[in-house]
């Protein structure tokens, strides 16, 4: 953790040193697309996106699950939706799965997540993923769970108005953490093919 706290001490020469206007940030946000990943610490969207502040507006959940739209409960997953469509008006919505993924992994694989009972509640959120898949990075499983969260995606309510009006774009990502590679879902297909 020290060398973060050390980071975190110097940022701000560092951001001044990099050219990363900061103070223009005091004004606003306009960011170009509401991101959507898992909160694996291997998937950081601005290092292979190539983002930098203001420029994504992020979204990660435990394997990227988006829970199903319940009109009488609000939940943080539902706020960033609606915020980042209707406020910020984004005009595209990504959602990254990534290979190797430990929550996609776990529903595959139907472990017994007995000791960690939050973890098992949320996994719930998702539909157990369509394919069997026994590689070690899951990367079927997860393109079919990223296609199921997609679909997740339209039945906001925000969501379906932009989808509606054309004023917004759904993507599917798959991420590679081992090669860092990017691939995206072509429409109409099940294939997740490079970028
Ligand atoms: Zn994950």
């Amino acid at each position: 953790m020290q060398s973060l706290i050390d980071h975190a001490r110097t940022f701000h020469a560092l951001a001044a040193e990099r050219g990363v206007e900061l103070d223009r940030l005091a004004a606003g946000q306009s960011p170009q697309a509401l991101f959507i990943t898992c909160s694996d610490s291997r998937v950081i969207p601005s290092l292979f996106t190539g983002a930098r502040p203001g420029e994504l507006f992020e979204l990660r959940t435990a394997g990227n699950i988006i829970p199903r739209h319940l009109p009488d409960r609000s939940s943080g997953e539902a706020a960033t939706i609606e915020y980042a469509v209707e406020v910020l008006r984004v005009s595209d919505i990504v959602v990254c799965g990534h290979s190797h993924c430990g929550a996609v992994g776990a529903l595959v694989r139907g472990e017994d997540l007995g000791a960690v009972p939050a973890v098992r509640e949320w996994l719930r959120n998702a539909d157990a993923p369509p394919a069997a898949d026994h590689g070690p990075d899951v990367a079927r499983a997860v393109q079919a769970h990223v296609l199921a969260q997609l679909e997740r995606l339209r039945e906001y309510p925000a969501v379906a108005a932009r989808l509606a009006e054309g004023r917004v774009s759904l993507r599917g990502w798959f991420y590679e953490v081992h090669t860092g590679s990017v691939l995206a879902h072509r429409p109409g297909t099940d294939d997740f093919l490079p970028l």
